[in-house]
């Protein structure tokens, strides 16, 4: 029996303190954003209300408990899927959790997984820590996909790829796996941080899967943590069921920030590439600088297949120092910055540093022989500012 949401004089203090307020107050119009929406407890009408929606919520998307979902977690699912092309998404505590669900959703004792070489480090670190215990054999390939063909196996059931690669970008031609990998009976998941579904979209590229970190580019302003799944409608079943069985949920509140966030995604990220470039161009003239990285230079390996398949570069750019660099110097060269924030993470405003530890991040690569390298986030800040930073940054080093 619903309880009528008026005030009821009638009932004892303790009763109105529960059940007041609950009426809608307002007349009038709505808001431009859709509520936020906090649920545990979700409240049926009656008997026969409840029992329908139990029915039908393992393929329906309904609202019927917290860990579910809320409205507020289904609108921001649909402005990733919107973003991915996808026919539905999750979402989960972090983008790491994303990466763990999937491999748990998509693989089970017995399977092999062919993963890049250049997957985001803690990925990788699952290989380890998690794969091998439960018997689920994992081969790298190359970043460029190069020497995927020879890797399958006939228990091959994922390929788990990114692309633009972490730390040094390398790109792989993603439609020519998805080709190998289905004629084996395989999935493609593509880790889509880089792109976050704007600069590139590995659905439409053929992929199954495709997994984000929204703590960076979705959100963008270095305040919440989250991860997305988002899959075609003939992959969508085992992530659904892992996911429900295993009570990954989101705050509607973090949910809500996410959502603040995506509104301004596409704008942010055409600022953070024109700002991007210049300093790029810029590092590419210095005499202290090797290599600079990033897949929109002419240079860059693989900058045919980021004409092809991507729509623009972020913010993000490496730089390899000359060989034989200093090793303390290059402490220096970060110290000396006052612009750039040092710390991990990227997609926030915000610029930042960090060395990049590629000997330990690649285990097909060899990057033994390289010299130190630095990965920036350029942020939205002037990037006349930050190139001034750098030039201090770069009087700190010595040869
Ligand atoms: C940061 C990052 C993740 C993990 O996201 P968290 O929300 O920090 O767990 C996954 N993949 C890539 C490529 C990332 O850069």
């Amino acid at each position: 029996m619903p309880i009528p949401h008026l005030a009821r004089p009638d009932l004892q203090l303790q009763t109105r303190l529960l059940h007041a307020g609950h009426a809608p107050v307002f007349d009038g119009g709505h808001a431009v954003n859709p509520p936020l929406v906090r649920a545990s407890t979700v409240l049926f009408d009656n008997v026969a209300q409840q029992r329908e929606m139990r029915a039908r919520r393992a393929d329906e998307r309904l609202f019927t408990y917290g860990a579910r979902g809320t409205p507020t977690t289904f609108a921001l699912e649909d402005i990733v899927s919107e973003l991915e092309g996808a026919y539905r998404t999750k979402l989960f505590p972090t983008g790491l959790a994303a990466i763990g669900m999937t491999l748990l959703a998509y693989l089970k004792p017995g399977d092999h997984v062919l993963m890049s070489d250049s997957v985001y480090g803690p990925a990788r670190a699952l290989t380890e820590s998690f794969l091998k215990p439960y018997n689920i054999d994992c081969t790298f390939f190359a970043a460029d996909g190069s020497d995927v063909e020879g890797k399958f196996r006939p228990e091959t059931r994922l390929v788990y790829a990114e692309c633009p690669g972490s730390l040094v970008y390398e790109m792989c031609d993603l439609p020519r796996i998805v080709e190998l990998a289905h004629a084996r009976g395989a999935l493609v998941a593509a880790d889509n941080t880089w792109g976050s579904g704007v600069q590139y979209r590995p659905l439409a590229l053929g992929a199954n899967i495709s997994v984000m970190a929204a703590t960076k580019y979705l959100s963008g302003h270095s305040d919440v943590m989250m991860g997305t799944v988002a899959t075609t409608r003939e992959a969508w079943e085992p992530l659904a069921t892992r996911s429900d069985g295993f009570g990954m949920t989101v705050s509607p509140d973090d949910a809500w920030l996410v959502m603040r966030g995506t509104r301004t995604l596409a704008a942010r990220l055409q600022m953070h590439e024109r700002h991007a470039m210049v300093v790029a161009q810029w590092l590419q003239g210095r005499p202290e600088v090797k290599t600079v990285f990033c897949p929109a230079l002419r240079e860059h390996p693989g900058h045919e297949i980021w004409q092809r398949d991507c729509t623009g570069t972020n913010g993000l750019l490496s730089f390899e120092l000359m060989p034989g660099t200093n090793a303390q110097s290059v402490d220096g060269f970060i110290d000396s910055l006052r612009l750039f924030g040092l710390g991990a993470s990227w997609g926030g405003y915000e610029s930042l540093v960090t060395e990049a530890h590629m000997q330990r991040a690649r285990s097909v690569a060899d990057w033994s022989q390289r010299g130190p390298v630095i990965r920036l986030h350029i942020g939205l800040e002037d990037p006349q500012d930050l190139l001034e930073d750098l030039c201090n940054g770069f009087s700190a080093l010595q040869p």
